[in-house]
Order: C-alpha cells, then structure tokens, then sequence
C-alpha cells in the first residue's frame, strides 16, 4: 500500500518479520528508495512459521533438531536467485537422496492389492516399477503424467504462481495461454484449460488407484487447498518434488531465517519485536499513513506492505482496497 508520498516515499513499514517479510524489507531498503525501513514483528523473534528448535537429550550429550514449521525445501532455484538478489548467503541446501518420503494408506479401508506404502521416489525407473506393482499400465502412464506436470511447473510459475488475479475473469482468461501454445501442447497438455480441472480428476486420466493419486496430489494441501478443488496446474507441486529434487537446508530452515535476519540487520533494516499491528492508518484523504499497534503507537510511512496472512489481514486491517489507493496482494510466501 502506497501513500501521498508514492515514488518519492522514504519511509517503509512492513508488517510481520517471517521469511517472507524479512526477503521483503531486505529489498524495499536495497531499492535506495527509502531511508528508513522497519518490520514490525507480534512475537519476540523473527522467522515466523520458519523456526527450528534444539533440545538437549536428558540421557546423553546429544542435542537433537526438530523444524517445527517449513522442512522440505523445494524450488532450490527459486532460494539460490533469491538469495543472490538479496545479497545474502544461502545456507547449503542438501538433497534428501532417491526418497523424498513416505506415504502411508489407510488400512482400514477396503484392501487392495498392491502396497499399503509408496514412496516418492525420485529415480523414475524405481517410481515407475513401484507404480506398476500397485496397477498394470501405471509405469507407462507415469512417464506421461510427470511430462505435462513438469509443463505445467515451466509454464504454470508465470501464469499461476507469479502472478496476482484480482479477479476470476482473468484466472480464466483464456488468452493468458496462447503464447504458451506451443510449450503445452510440447509438454503433451493439449488442452490448456484442463490446468483448470480438479487436480484429481486431472489425475484420472493417468490412474485409477486412489493410492496413487493421493501420492501425486496430497502437496496442494502445502499451499492450503483440496486435490478435489485445486486446479490441476498445482500439478507442478509433484513435479518439483519429483524432477527439481526435494532438499533440506544444512543445520535446520531455522538457518535460512537467520541469514535473512543478519542481512536485514546487516543493511539497515530496523526490527521492532512484540509489536502487533492493528490497523494501517490513513491520511484524512485516504491515503496511507503508517500503521498502529495494539499498544497504540503510531508508525508513520508512506508505503506500508502487510505480509501477516492475507486473509486475516483482509479482514482485520482496516483500509485495505479502498478506492484504489491502497493494494493487496497476495497467495503464498
Ligand atoms: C507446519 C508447517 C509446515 C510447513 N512445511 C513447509 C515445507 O516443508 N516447505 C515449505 O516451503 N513451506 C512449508 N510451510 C509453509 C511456510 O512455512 C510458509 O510458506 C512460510 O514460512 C511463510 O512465510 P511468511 O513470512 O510469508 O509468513 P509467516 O511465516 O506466517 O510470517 C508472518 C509473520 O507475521 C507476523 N504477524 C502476523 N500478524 C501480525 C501483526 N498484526 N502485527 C505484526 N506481526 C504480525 C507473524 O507473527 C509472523 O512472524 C509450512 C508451514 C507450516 C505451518
């Protein structure tokens, strides 16, 4: 949200100090725009979801980690381009190896032949085998499914996920694809309105065990959606996992918080913690004007960016989206 101020606006407020808003104020200062940039974080410390915790053994010297949030790290390209713009040291990202996990089915449903496990295997001739086992043609089917997943995963990071959708006519916009064309129908996805289908139902046209579209679904509910609703562009989530490789950062996530804090700190970027915003303020002309606390301190800025979760700050935020003078964006971190 821009104030009067807009482009020659020097002052900067964001709102929560998770990875998210860390990577955010990180750039608005090395923008050279403003002078001041300040997070306003609730808790009394930075990370947000993002946190590792280290508990020490009663019974030996050993400490043991546990990452209470984020443990899988995907889209490994996507950290090493933000890292190196922000300036920042990336901590070593280690692969998982051939399994990126384990998923177990439910036996007390009706027994089917085949395993009560399957694993996401990486190796796509162990995958392939593995499927074959639980259906005959699955094997085959798999080569093609991962095909168009990872289509979608080329195509869908710019259309989808990139990008913010103000509206439902321009999701659907059907000449959003048609540059796409050539790289879809390439990917074996002919028709690029089945990325809007249910990803299950999607799903379908490959495998008719529900095991094994639990496998290659159950990553929407990462980003907080169905398989039964999500659009089967989300079919991109497996692909990463699958093609990309699933990756843990060295020492716990709790390290990539903690870079990103040092090169907050490092470049200027003011903290303050256990200050929990409750309202974006406004100028008598409705322009924004800075934020106020729950503890009722006010913070002046002409641009203020909220990265609490958007639908909450949607609804508790006063001000956000009036009369065009203020902006929201959102989706996922
Ligand atoms: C259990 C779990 C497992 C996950 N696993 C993975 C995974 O394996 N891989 C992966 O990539 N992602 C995973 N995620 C998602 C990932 O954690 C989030 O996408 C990411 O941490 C979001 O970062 P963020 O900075 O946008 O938001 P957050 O981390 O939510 O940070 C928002 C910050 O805003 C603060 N805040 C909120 N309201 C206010 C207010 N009014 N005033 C001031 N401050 C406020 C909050 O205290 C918080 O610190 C997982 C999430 C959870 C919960």
């Amino acid at each position: 949200m821009e104030g009067a101020a807009g482009r020659s606006a020097r002052s900067a407020v964001v709102v929560g100090g998770g990875v998210g808003g860390l990577s955010t104020a990180i750039r608005l200062k090395l923008s050279g725009q403003f002078d001041r940039v300040r997070i306003l974080e609730k808790n009394d410390r930075l990370g947000g979801r993002v946190k590792t915790l280290k508990l020490e053994s009663c019974t030996s010297s050993s400490t043991y980690r546990f990452d209470t949030g984020p443990s899988l790290l995907l889209f490994p390209e996507e950290y090493m381009r933000t890292f190196e713009e922000l300036g920042c040291e990336l901590p070593e990202m280690k692969p998982v190896g051939n399994v990126g996990y384990r998923c177990f089915f439910n036996r007390r449903g009706p027994r089917r032949p085949g395993q009560d496990t399957l694993d996401l295997l990486l190796e796509d001739d162990e995958m392939a085998a593995q499927l074959e086992s639980v259906e005959e043609g699955a094997g085959e089917a798999y080569s093609r499914m991962i095909r168009a997943a990872r289509t979608a995963l080329e195509v869908g990071n710019g259309a989808f996920i990139d990008r913010n959708f103000a509206t439902l006519a321009e999701f659907v916009n059907p000449l959003r694809f048609l540059p796409l064309l050539p790289r879809l129908v390439d990917g074996g996805i002919l028709n690029p309105l089945s990325l809007l289908r249910p990803l299950d139902g999607w799903l379908r046209g490959y495998f008719r065990d529900p095991r094994i579209r639990a496998l290659f679904t159950f990553q929407t509910l990462y980003v907080g959606l169905s398989p039964y609703t999500a659009p089967s562009a989300f079919s991109l989530l497996a692909a990463t996992e699958l093609t990309d490789g699933v990756y843990y950062p060295a020492g716990g996530f709790g390290e990539v918080a903690l870079a990103l804090e040092a090169r907050a700190r490092q470049v200027g970027v003011e903290v303050e913690l256990a200050e929990e915003v409750e309202a974006v303020t406004t100028s008598s002309r409705g322009w924004v004007s800075g934020v106020r606390t729950k503890g009722g301190r006010g913070h002046d800025a002409s641009v203020v960016v909220v990265n609490a979760d958007l639908p909450w700050a949607q609804r508790n935020i006063a001000g956000l989206g009036e009369k065009g003078k203020t902006e929201v964006r959102g989706g996922g971190a």
